[in-house]
């Protein structure tokens, strides 16, 4: 069979893998965006009428891709946060107006080295081969879940990511395990339902004390603290799990407590992506270690973008890796000589 040559694959059309291209094509390069699902497929699979957590608004714009591409151009957005479902018109619009190439429904099974490059093979029995391969398969693929007896193959112990919507929780004693903002979402949206137990091994972080992004912020700060003060929701911080057997739960504080379902809402692990068929060099903290333009330190001309590039210091949010997209577009630019 033969194979389909670029000069640039990314892998995910997720916001990064996007961005990416729409920067590649600013500095004259066309590359193929390759994606398993739609464009933005891991935001469709989040849960329905989540709101984003960053603004959207002229003065203080997390959202948008690029300062030349407003979310607010593209989509009539309900408020100054972007729902999932808005957000997705954006990229779907994002795409069609900067004409990106994406492949859509092409999961990619493996990249590994070749004499020109790389070889990319999906399972759509497609093989590609390209002289630079960019990684934006995010971290959304790598719920993590803490090792406790009796996790595995337990029916009630479900990740945040796969919660779909509340029907399924009504009537039920739920124990939500972690309270950043998922958790804390999620225990405000189960409480009038359901019996919610939420519990934390530190105390509860407020973006109103800390100002820091990632506690517990917005309308989830309020109602989750009148929800704790009513004992509507019952709040266990610094309390550990230690044991499940099925929905009974030992926790570090000497309780015992049965449950029907259990949430763990504990995010997303570094992960370097199965289909990787390389030796790619990893820090301590799980993600590739890169250069400063995102490059691979160990295997020149793959690179690594979106949260994907935390161990430059990023976090996972649009705002956090939007500047280093430009960088390392123009770095790859140089290199294929454009
Ligand atoms: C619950 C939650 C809420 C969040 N809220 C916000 C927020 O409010 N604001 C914000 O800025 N960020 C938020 N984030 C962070 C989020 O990580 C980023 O917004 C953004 O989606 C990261 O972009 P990405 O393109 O790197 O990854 P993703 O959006 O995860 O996209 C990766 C893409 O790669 C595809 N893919 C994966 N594997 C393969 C494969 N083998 N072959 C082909 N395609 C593949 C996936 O289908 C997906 O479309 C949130 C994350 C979570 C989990």
């Amino acid at each position: 069979m033969s194979k389909i040559k670029e000069d640039v694959i990314i892998l995910g059309g997720g916001p990064a893998g996007l961005l990416t291209s729409y920067y590649l094509k600013s500095f004259g390069v066309d590359a193929l965006v390759i994606e398993k699902g739609k464009i933005g497929q891991a935001w469709r699979e989040m849960r329905d009428r989540m709101v984003m957590l960053s603004p959207a608004v002229a003065s203080h714009d997390m959202t948008s891709l690029s300062f030349e591409n407003p979310i607010w151009n593209f989509v009539k957005l309900s408020g100054p946060f972007a729902t999932k479902e808005e957000f997705i018109e954006y990229l779907d619009k994002f795409v069609k107006k900067n004409k990106v190439r994406v492949s859509q429904g092409n999961e990619v099974t493996y990249v590994t080295s070749n004499p020109e490059g790389f070889e990319v093979g999906t399972n759509n029995n497609s093989t590609y081969v390209a002289k630079v391969v960019v990684v934006a398969t995010g971290v959304a693929g790598n719920a993590c879940l803490p090792d406790i007896p009796g996790m595995k193959g337990n029916k009630r112990v479900v990740h945040a990511r796969n919660y779909k919507g509340f029907e399924a929780y009504r009537e039920k004693k739920v124990l939500i395990v972690g309270a950043g903002n998922s958790g804390a979402e999620l225990a405000v949206e189960l409480s009038g339902i359901s019996k919610v137990t939420l519990v934390n091994k530190h105390k509860l972080k407020y973006f109103s004390k800390t100002n820091n992004l990632s506690h517990i912020r917005g309308l989830s700060e309020s109602l989750l603290k009148e929800l704790i003060k009513f004992k509507i929701i019952n709040l266990k911080e610094r309390v550990e799990l230690e044991t499940i057997e099925k929905g009974k739960v030992s926790f570090s504080d000497a309780t015992i407590d049965n449950f029907d379902e259990i949430i763990f809402a504990t995010g997303y692990c570094a992960n370097l992506p199965k289909f990787i068929d390389m030796k790619v060099k990893i820090a301590k903290n799980g993600y590739p270690n890169l250069s400063a333009t995102c490059e691979s330190v160990s295997r020149k001309s793959l690179y690594f973008t979106g949260p994907l590039a935390h161990n430059s210091g990023l976090c996972a949010f649009i705002h956090c890796f939007r500047p280093i997209v430009e960088p390392m577009a123009l770095d790859i630019a140089d290199k294929l000589g454009h």
